[in-house]
C-alpha cells in the first residue's frame, strides 16, 4: 500500500474546543467546520464536537451531510442560503441562516418559514458580505416586522484580526457596537480565531473559531503550541527509495534543483495530488524518523525528492506536517496559510481518523 495517509487525532480536536472554550467561557462556541472542517473529515469528527453548542459551515450542501452523519446541534449557515427554495430545507433540518444580503432579506419575508434563531450580518469593515451601517437599519427594521430582537443575533467577521495594528479591529468592533446600541435585546457573535485570542472584549454571546480548533495558530509567526492548541491532522508517507548523487546533478522536473554537494536523495511517496501542493519550494522543511530535512526540486504528482543524510533508511516514516512538525512552518516556507495547505488535501491518501 502507498504510504500517503492523511491521520485526524479527535482528541486534540476535543482538547482545541475545549482550550478556546476556556478562553470565552461566557460565550457559546460555535465549531466552524465548512469545507470538511478545514480538510479534517467534518463527519467523522462529530463526537469530538459534541460540546460545541453549534457548528457553522458555509453551504447547506455541507449542513446536510452533517446532519444526516448524526450532528445533534443547530447548524449555522455562514452566507445563508443561495437561493430560496434553500430556507425550507434549512428550517425542516435545524438550521440557521446568516441574513447577509438585501435578497435574502426578501427570501426571508416572502417564506412561510420560521427560524428559532437568525443571524443578521453587518459590513464592519471586511467589505464583503453583510449590510453597511445605512442599509443594516432598514434591512433590520424589515426583519423586525416577523422577527423580535430575542431572536436575531448581530455579527459581524474581523479582516485583520490577526494584524499587528490592532485599530482596525478595535475599528470594527466599534462600528459593531454603535450599530448595535439600537437593539439591546440582540445578542452578539464577533469572533474568529484571532479575534478570540486578542480581543476578549468582542467574546460576547457567541464565538466562532475556525482554524484554532484544528490546533493552528491564528497568529503568525507563531505556532498552536504557544495557545496549548495542538494539531489535529498529520499528513504523513514513507521514503520508497534512496540514492545518492554527485555535486551538481539536476533533481526532478524542470532541473530546478542541483546538488551543491555528493549526497543522498530520499523520493518520498506523495506529491500535488495527494495535496502535497506543487508550489511548496526547494528548502522546505519536512521530518523523516523524527529528523528534519528538506525538499528539494519540483514536486511532483505522485512523489518529492528530499535531501537527506547516512541515517535515512528506506521505509521511514515521513511527516510532511502536523505531530512534529507544524504546519505552520511549512506555510511560511510556501508563502501561503496553513488553511490552503489543510484544504487542499486530497481523496487520494489513506484517511485514518483515530
Ligand atoms: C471561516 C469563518 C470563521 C472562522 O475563521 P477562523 O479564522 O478560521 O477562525 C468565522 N466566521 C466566519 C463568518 C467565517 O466564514
Amino acid at each position: 500500500m502507498r504510504g500517503a495517509s492523511k491521520h485526524i487525532n479527535t482528541r486534540a480536536l476535543a482538547h482545541n474546543l475545549a482550550t478556546l472554550s476556556a478562553m470565552a467561557p461566557k460565550a457559546q462556541a460555535i465549531a466552524v467546520v465548512k469545507a470538511n472542517a478545514y480538510g479534517h473529515e467534518a463527519t467523522q469528527v462529530l463526537d469530538a464536537l459534541a460540546c460545541a453548542d453549534l457548528l457553522a459551515v458555509a453551504a447547506i450542501g455541507e449542513a446536510l451531510a452533517l446532519r444526516r452523519a448524526g450532528a445533534s446541534q443547530p447548524i449555522v449557515l455562514l452566507e445563508g442560503v443561495f437561493e430560496a427554495d434553500e430556507l425550507a430545507l434549512a428550517a425542516d433540518n435545524g438550521f440557521e441562516p446568516v441574513i447577509a444580503t438585501p435578497q435574502q432579506v426578501d427570501w426571508l419575508l416572502a417564506s412561510q418559514q420560521r427560524f428559532p434563531r437568525l443571524w443578521f450580518k453587518l459590513d464592519t469593515g471586511m467589505g464583503r458580505l453583510g449590510f453597511q451601517s445605512e442599509n443594516a437599519h432598514a434591512a433590520m427594521q424589515q426583519l423586525l416586522t416577523r422577527y423580535s430582537c430575542e431572536h436575531i443575533v448581530l455579527m459581524t467577521h474581523f479582516s485583520d484580526a490577526d494584524s499587528p495594528e490592532r485599530d482596525i479591529t478595535e475599528g470594527q468592533i466599534a462600528r459593531f457596537d454603535d450599530f448595535a446600541a439600537h437593539y439591546p435585546d440582540c445578542q452578539h457573535c464577533l469572533c474568529n480565531s484571532a479575534g478570540i485570542v486578542r480581543f476578549p472584549e468582542a467574546h460576547r454571546d457567541y464565538i466562532r473559531p475556525g482554524i484554532s480548533l484544528y490546533g493552528i495558530s491564528p497568529m503568525p509567526g507563531q505556532c498552536g503550541q504557544d495557545y496549548d492548541l495542538q494539531p489535529v491532522m498529520t499528513l504523513k508517507t514513507r521514503v520508497m527509495s534512496i540514492k545518492s548523487f554527485q555535486a551538481g546533478e539536476p533533481i526532478g522536473y524542470g532541473q530546478t534543483y542541483r546538488l551543491p554537494q555528493a549526497g543522498r536523495i530520499a523520493i518520498c511517496e506523495i506529491g500535488y495530488a495527494d495535496g502535497y501542493l506543487r508550489f511548496i519550494p526547494s528548502g522546505a522543511p519536512i521530518l523523516i524518523a523524527g529528523r528534519e530535512y528538506t525538499v528539494v526540486g519540483r514536486v511532483a504528482m505522485d512523489m518529492i525528492s528530499v535531501a537527506v543524510d547516512e541515517r535515512v533508511e528506506v521505509g521511514d516514516e515521513v511527516i510532511c506536517w502536523g505531530e512534529g512538525l507544524a504546519v505552520e512552518r511549512l506555510a511560511e516556507a510556501a508563502q501561503t496559510i496553513p488553511h490552503q495547505l489543510l484544504t487542499a488535501v486530497t481523496e487520494r491518501p489513506r484517511k485514518v481518523v483515530s
